[in-house]
């Protein structure tokens, strides 16, 4: 029998408790990672990590805020005690948000970039130098389309998703040498809180239905329809197998080919 690839392995989620990083979390570990999995209230992943451990998988969770360093040192300090040593990092905490760029507000914008960028640099800083240390390490960063392309309404969003793709370029290039890859994973919308959030935000501007307010977001897409979390978590599991060596620095899109460049 072929063991599950990712066996031996112990991975960091953060905002693992739900929504894509709920189903990476999962994801990982069916394919034989140990998971710890990370939100800001520790109980938003514990029915999560409860079935996966009542199934025989090792998982744990824990609180963190991505934008304190206090927080994610003392995460790093749990992940330290429960895997020992942690190979795989995935950075999928994100929020979002959208406005014209006259009522953009400053305060929304350090938020965002707080949660998207600072939140991925710290928890990257946090675990990325002991993966070069021990000489095998898997960075993913879940961007979003809007890392690679410009969209009305979204500046604070798209800017804090470019940075993140441009961040884990260099970290791809300064870990090359070391065993570790970081690669950045591009969806368009997926069916989540999130994106259940920008519907809700178009009707109550629009005065549009719910389906009609959905149906305005997927018009620019080539498959007409939302992506599934879980397309996300296959792609991020298949990056963090051992065959994924060479795939480094990049920007893998999942949006039913609506961004081509
Ligand atoms: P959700 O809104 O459903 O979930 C957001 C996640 O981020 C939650 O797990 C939340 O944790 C966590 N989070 C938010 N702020 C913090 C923080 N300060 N510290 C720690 N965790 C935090 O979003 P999705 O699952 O849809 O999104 C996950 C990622 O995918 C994000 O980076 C998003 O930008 C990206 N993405 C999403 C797309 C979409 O259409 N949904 C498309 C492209 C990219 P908590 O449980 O504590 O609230």
């Amino acid at each position: 029998m072929i063991a599950p690839p990712l066996v031996g392995r112990n991975a960091v989620i953060t905002g693992g408790g739900r929504g894509i990083g709920a189903a990476v979390t999962r994801r990982l570990a069916e394919a034989g990672a140990t998971v710890l999995a990370c939100s800001r209230d520790a109980s938003a992943a514990s029915e999560l990590i409860g079935q996966l451990n009542e199934r025989g998988d090792r998982a744990f969770a824990t609180a963190c805020d991505v934008t304190s360093p206090d927080s994610v040192a003392a995460m790093a300090e749990y992940a330290g005690e429960t895997l020992g040593h942690v190979d795989i990092l995935v950075n999928n905490a994100g929020r979002a948000h959208s406005a014209p760029l006259h009522h953009q507000t400053l305060e929304e914008w350090n938020r965002l970039f707080a949660v998207n960028v600072t939140g991925t640099f710290l928890c990257t800083q946090a675990f990325a130098p002991a993966m070069a240390q021990q000489a095998w390490g898997r960075i993913v960063n879940i961007a979003s389309i809007a890392a690679r392309t410009g969209l009305r309404y979204v500046s604070a969003y798209a800017a804090s998703k470019h940075a993140v793709l441009g961040f884990t370029r260099c970290i791809a290039a300064e870990m090359a040498e070391n065993g570790v890859t970081a690669n950045a994973i591009c969806p368009g919308y997926v069916d989540t809180d999130m994106t259940t959030e920008t519907v809700e935000r178009i009707m109550s501007k629009t005065g549009l239905g719910r389906e009609e307010a959905l149906a305005s977001i997927l018009q620019t897409t080539p498959q007409r329809r939302l992506i599934d979390a879980d397309e996300v978590a296959f792609v991020a599991a298949m990056l963090c197998e051992d065959g994924a060596h060479g795939i480094n620095g990049q920007a893998i899109g999942i949006d039913g080919g609506e961004f081509l460049g």
